[in-house]
């Protein structure tokens, strides 16, 4: 492709929109533009690196014996509405009306229209098991679209469903889309982690999920250098410490703590430490309040929680109600005479003497002891792990750091085909309901993690797998005749030779077009300048600062050696 005739529109500035690295290189390399928030058109070399990336994806899926097919966006509600999703994707998912008000949505997954399809096409055991899947463009009206596609309101995920008649053939289902997600992020050149997930509140039986460790990931991951134990943070197991000293029990003390309703101003009032404290938060699970107490320095787990209630999210109750269910200004709230169910974390369970709200207003209560003072409903893992805890398989030293979610492999068990009634007929001729997985990869996410990690203050460094293309040849002055034809001979020879080259034809002076060459970062840089006429170039790799003179006559060879070792 000769570049005076592409379109590139590489930008100088780095736009202000964009926050993080990926998004500003991704604008200003003219990969992608925007078009409204999270919502972006891929560019010809944007366009080029995602095909490369979701075509690895399919031939490790096909490796896997996963089968390619293709739902339509437009989705009609009925299959969400029969598996209960039309409610609970609430603001997130994308309506809309059809010309006889027929209601309809733009697909944010497509669990229910995969068990659909498997349900009118699938009859007898004999045909299972089987995985299908598709690469496929998804709608969520997402809260907070940001970091470009990363998380954008249109994407592209690769999303399988799995089928199987029982437990054991859903495991290996699993695990071999757990080898097709390993051997994809390999190629893909991500340096990943394989986290726990959390399963949900609705049975999942497993999951895992593929993070790429960076600054700017919206999960959390603890992770244990001693053991390897790897989970998000909305699963990570806390063990709960031994209590060794047991403290004697004190008088049960109301103490006026006047405008003290934060965990700060009553630790600075007290004069005492956070641990020392115990504090009750009022939830909303559907309809139904609980109090939920995890120590003054902890943070509750919300998953954990909803889970234990049998819910698929809990918020915390708005102010109201707070204040009807304590008689207290929120700030103030705690166990001792509470009407509400109290769900204690494992941590307060063993605390003595602690301080808590008083359900009045100004005051609180220290010397608090359960059983004595009050008893939970329950009492559990309801809180954060944290840096320096116990990892709960070897006991060293947890440690934490974020992560972008890329892909994630999922046991779901039956709740679809049973909402469904997709059903095939046993050995014995009986029906039964296929157990499934799902398994989703953000294919435009993972173009943009790619970027993120493999970037230098310049531009892109892309990975040769995914590049858009493979050689840039740089004529340094349009004006040297011997430049222009050396540049010439050697870009036929690479397409003679099936080489993705692009040629630097434009005319602009040198320093524009190595700006632009970082910028777009194809990995090799062949640049023909002043030495044409003794037929020398200039080889260079983007990952690397050295630049090489080279006999025009052996660099198409020797960039198809690097391209050969490279790919994979
Ligand atoms: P997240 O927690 O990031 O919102 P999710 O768990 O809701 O993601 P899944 O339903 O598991 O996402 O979707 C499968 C994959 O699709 C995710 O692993 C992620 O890589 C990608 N993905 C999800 N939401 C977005 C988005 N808004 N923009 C880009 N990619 C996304
Ligand atoms: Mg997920």
């Amino acid at each position: 492709m000769r570049l005076s005739k592409y379109l590139m529109p590489t930008l100088r500035e780095v736009p202000a929109e964009a926050e993080i690295v990926s998004h500003q290189l991704m604008l200003r390399a003219g990969i992608m533009r925007k078009l409204a928030s999270g919502v972006y058109s891929y560019l010809p070399m944007g366009l080029r690196s995602l095909k490369k990336v979701e075509n690895i994806i399919r031939e490790e899926m096909d490796k896997q014996d996963a089968i390619e097919v293709l739902m339509s966006a437009l989705l009609p509600a009925e299959s969400y509405q029969a598996s209960g999703r039309w409610d609970v994707f609430g603001q997130s998912m994308f309506r809309l009306k059809d010309r006889s008000n027929r209601d309809f949505c733009l697909g944010p997954t497509h669990e229910e229209i995969f068990t659909e399809t498997v349900k009118a096409t699938i009859k007898s055991y004999k045909q299972l098991p089987v995985t299908l899947y598709q690469i496929q463009t998804k709608y969520r009206d997402e809260a907070r679209p940001r970091f470009g596609v990363i998380r954008s309101r249109e994407f592209i995920m690769k999303d399988a469903y799995s089928f199987d008649k029982d437990e054991k053939g859903l495991d290996e289902s699993y695990q071999k889309m757990y080898k097709a997600y390993r051997s994809a992020f390999d190629r893909l050149d991500m340096d990943y982690m394989i986290v726990d997930a959390d399963s949900g509140a609705m049975g999942g039986s497993g999951s895992q999920e593929f993070m790429v460790k960076s600054e700017i990931g919206e999960d959390s991951i603890a992770f244990c250098d001693a053991c390897n134990y790897c989970a998000n943070i909305e699963k990570a197991v806390c063990v709960p410490e031994e209590n060794l000293s047991k403290e004697e029990m004190k008088e049960l003390t109301k103490v006026h703590t006047p405008n003290a309703g934060t965990i700060e101003e009553l630790v600075a009032f007290l004069n005492t430490t956070a641990d020392k404290f115990a504090k009750t938060l009022i939830y909303k699970a559907e309809d139904k309040l609980v109090a939920v107490m995890v120590r003054g320095d902890r943070e509750v787990n919300e998953v954990k929680l909803a889970n234990y209630l049998g819910v698929t999210e809990v918020e915390l109750a708005p102010a109201s109600d707070v204040c009807e269910v304590t008689n207290a200004r929120v700030g103030f709230a705690g166990p001792v005479g509470l009407k509400i169910d109290v769900i204690c974390d494992n941590e307060v369970a063993n605390m003595q003497n602690f301080v808590v709200g008083a359900n009045e207003s100004d005051y609180h209560y220290t010397n608090v002891n359960i059983e004595r003072d009050f008893t939970p409903s329950h009492i559990g893992d309801f809180r954060n792990i944290e840096k320096g805890d116990k990892c709960p398989v070897c006991g060293k030293p947890i440690d934490i750091c974020k992560g972008i979610e890329v892909g994630h492999i999922f046991k779901l068990g039956t709740k679809y085909s049973k909402a469904l009634d997709c059903t095939f007929l046993d050995e014995n001729g009986k029906a039964q309901v296929p157990i499934m997985g799902c398994y989703g990869i953000g294919v435009s996410r993972c173009v943009a993690a790619i970027v993120e990690e493999h970037s230098d203050e310049k531009g892109i460094i892309w990975p040769m797998n995914v590049a858009p293309y493979h050689v840039n040849i740089v004529c340094a002055n349009m004006k040297d005749e011997d430049a222009v034809k050396l540049s010439e001979e050697l870009y036929n020879k690479f397409l003679e030779n099936g080489v993705e080259v692009i040629y630097d034809d434009r005319n602009e002076r040198a320093g524009v077009k190595f700006n632009d060459a970082d910028l777009i970062g194809i990995p090799i840089r062949i640049t023909v300048g002043k030495k044409a006429k003794e037929g020398i170039v200039e080889y260079k790799l983007r990952c690397s600062d050295e630049i090489t003179e080279v006999n025009a006559d052996d660099v198409v060879k020797m960039a198809m050696d690097e391209i050969k070792d490279k790919l994979n």
